[in-house]
């Protein structure tokens, strides 16, 4: 096997110099003598000196069959029949260049030029092609998928084809939204007709025009939570999109066109189920005209200029599953004419505004005892008119294009106990069905469901106070009742709810534990 080693590896392995040679030996070599040839690094060094135990102990290194360099030099050796030997190297670079052979081509095409000049495939021979065997379908590109069904998601209550009057409509908004009695009757009123207009399509002589809706209300009063189950209800999608993060085109914020994307993606990219979705825009009262300003208004009233044009219908290009237009992403024309607007807002303020006329144009001279009858009512935000609205900074124009005005009240202690109990998916329905996983019954007394109420007026955030009221008590029954299985109800009261008791406990056997034990069993933290 030695004479077929390369020159270059000569020097290691014949057998004179590896008889001689030691390791200090050579050091001393390297240094006395300029035309050595022993390599000076450590690794060969190391190497000669694996030759020489190798020599030592009888026996010959094994050298790779393609780049001819020994073990010690190129490493793991692959061994192969008849005594062949291939190093690390070589092996991976074959692999290489098995798989980047082109053997379609050499399949397909015999009798080509491959790349190498000369013919592509064997001459004579002809390699079966298993596709033709199969027919169309035994190609694995062409093989036939199983299309999966579609997922079917809940059914609408209602269908937006073949609307129902006005009062059923109103009658499923019930079973959800507490109160709200007004604003309930004229979004009923105003979907119906939209979507008889949609339905009818065909417009003569008379146009009816779009029934786009403002909504009044103080924060937390079920603005969006009334949109959200209308919807749900007409299975319509629905964006929500929040005016402050508007701007004009051009400038850091979204476009006002964006909306519109939003709710191609809620309608999963099907521009004609689009087409017929609602668009909810909260705070609405946030692009009012700003006052004082010599600057540019990009993202109050340049903001409403630009809605004019979606508000009344216009076709608009979206881009296809992205916010923002740009070189690689589809666009789409969507045709706003067919799509519900609601904008929503607080209007802080407005109250004043509202009063301030009530109080001008009432007679002069009792002028001070009407102001105190206004201030008292709860309910003044229902006397808005579209010159108050104005008057805030909404501009004429805008104003115009949402011809139905309705108002929210602000909800008092009855409305958020109702809210608490009442609707499909109260909160309190909620927990106690959290709990019965546990089997224990979760029980509130009325005088609790006072004081959560009270707790959440005072945090002047409507409903969306209670949650994490709720959430805040709940915390450590929800940590303490699974410890003991005995548990089998636990009755909220006020005193718990304020922080100077426990809730009752029964156990299972329905022996009922004096509220005063309960104490030491759940700890009550100072709230
Ligand atoms: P906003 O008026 O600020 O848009 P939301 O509609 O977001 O307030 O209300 C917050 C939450 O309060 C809702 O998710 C809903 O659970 C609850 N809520 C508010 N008002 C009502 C109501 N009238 N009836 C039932 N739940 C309500």
């Amino acid at each position: 096997m030695t004479d077929n080693y390369n020159d270059d590896y000569r020097e290691v392995i014949p057998e004179e110099e590896k008889t001689e040679t030691t390791l200090n030996e050579k050091k001393d070599n390297e240094k006395n003598s300029e035309n050595t040839q022993v390599a000076d690094t450590a690794g060969e060094n190391s190497a000669e000196k694996k030759t020489e135990d190798k020599k030592d102990s009888g026996e010959y290194e094994d050298v790779c069959f393609i780049c001819r360099r020994p073990e010690s030099k190129a490493g793991r050796m692959f061994k192969l029949p008849n005594h062949i030997c291939i190093c690390d190297d070589c092996m991976h670079k074959t692999m290489e260049t098995v798989s980047q052979f082109d053997y379609q081509g050499m399949l397909n095409n015999p009798g080509d030029l491959n790349q190498f000049g000369g013919q592509n495939g064997f001459p004579n021979i002809s390699f079966v092609n298993l596709a033709d065997l199969q027919g169309d379908g035994g190609i694995p590109n062409k093989q036939k998928l199983k299309k999966k069904k579609k997922a079917e998601g809940p059914k609408p209550v209602f269908n937006i084809k073949d609307i129902p009057a006005p009062h059923k409509i109103k009658a499923s908004l019930d079973e959800y939204v507490v109160g709200q009695e007004k604003a309930k009757k004229v979004i009923s009123v105003a979907v119906y007709n939209h979507y008889k207009r949609v339905a009818t399509d065909t417009m003569d002589a008379i146009e009816i025009e779009k029934s786009n809706i403002l909504m009044i209300g103080p924060t937390g009063s079920g603005k969006t939570y009334l949109v959200k189950t209308l919807a749900k209800l007409l299975d319509v999608p629905l964006a929500i999109a929040d005016a402050t993060s508007l701007t004009e085109a051009g400038y850091i914020g979204d476009d006002i066109e964006s909306v519109v994307s939003k709710l191609l993606a809620a309608a999963g990219n099907d521009v004609e189920k689009a087409e017929k979705g609602i668009i909810f825009i909260d705070e609405i009262d946030k692009i009012a005209k700003k006052k004082n300003t010599n600057s540019r208004d990009v993202s109050g009233e340049s903001v409403q200029q630009g809605m004019l044009k979606l508000l009344e219908g216009a076709e608009v290009e979206v881009p296809v599953g992205a916010n923002s237009k740009n070189a690689m992403v589809p666009l789409a024309t969507v045709n706003t004419r067919n799509i519900l607007f609601i904008c929503g807002g607080a209007f802080p303020d407005l109250d004043e505004i509202i009063k301030e006329r009530l109080t001008k144009t009432a007679s002069i001279g009792f002028n001070s005892e009407l102001k105190d009858k206004y201030d008292k009512d709860t309910d003044i935000l229902s006397k808005v008119t579209v010159e108050d609205i104005r008057k805030f900074g909404m501009i004429p124009e805008f104003i115009g294009r949402l011809p139905i005005i309705c108002t929210l009240q602000g909800l008092s202690k009855e409305m958020l106990v109702k809210i608490l109990k009442e609707p499909k998916n109260a909160i309190l329905k909620q927990y106690q069905k959290l709990l019965e996983l546990d089997e224990v019954k979760l029980e509130f007394t009325d005088d609790a469901l006072d004081a959560i109420a009270e707790k959440a007026i005072k945090r002047d955030t409507g409903a969306r106070a209670l949650r994490s009221i709720i959430e805040d008590f709940m915390l450590d029954i929800m940590y303490e009742i699974p410890k003991d299985d005995n548990i089998g109800r636990v009755t909220i009261t006020r005193e718990y709810i304020e922080g100077t008791g426990g809730p009752i406990i029964d156990i299972r056997s329905n022996e009922i534990l004096e509220p005063v034990e309960n104490l030491k069993q759940i700890p009550v933290e100072e709230k």
